[in-house]
């Protein structure tokens, strides 16, 4: 997708402080972070949002989760914790429709969120 931020992240035509890339999935840190750990996991294939998914992004959708929980290590966040959380559509705050992880951490965060 030509005008989408993060296809153009994964393309090297917009720059990103990237922590992780592979051939499925992106990592890198959020341009506004809300924890003093603030970073998005994202396919690499353009997804718009959640609701889009189909059975073949089974395999795309778990390295996601799994990449998560070997960066939130690499952080240092395993032993306190952390948030993973992808916002879908209107009513989940999404604003980038390219499926995306926020891995935060480093403070508490509430449930539900306040
Ligand atoms: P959403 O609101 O869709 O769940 O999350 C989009 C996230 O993308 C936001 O947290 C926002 O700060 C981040 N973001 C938006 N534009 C850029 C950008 O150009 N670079 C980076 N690294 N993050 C961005
Ligand atoms: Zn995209």
């Amino acid at each position: 997708m030509s005008d989408c931020l993060f296809c153009k992240i994964i393309n090297k035509e917009i720059p990103a402080d990237v922590v992780y890339e592979d051939e499925l999935v992106l990592a890198f840190k959020d341009i506004n972070p809300v924890a003093p750990t603030h970073i998005l996991i994202i396919p690499k294939k353009h997804i718009p949002t959640l609701a889009d998914l189909q059975p073949e992004d089974a395999e795309v959708m778990g390295h996601i989760v799994l990449t998560a929980k070997e960066l939130a290590a690499k952080q240092g966040l395993d032993e306190n914790g952390y948030r993973l959380v992808s916002n879908c559509k209107d009513d989940g705050g999404q604003t980038v429709f390219h499926i995306h992880f926020h891995l935060v951490g480093g403070r508490y965060f509430a449930w539900p969120p306040g």
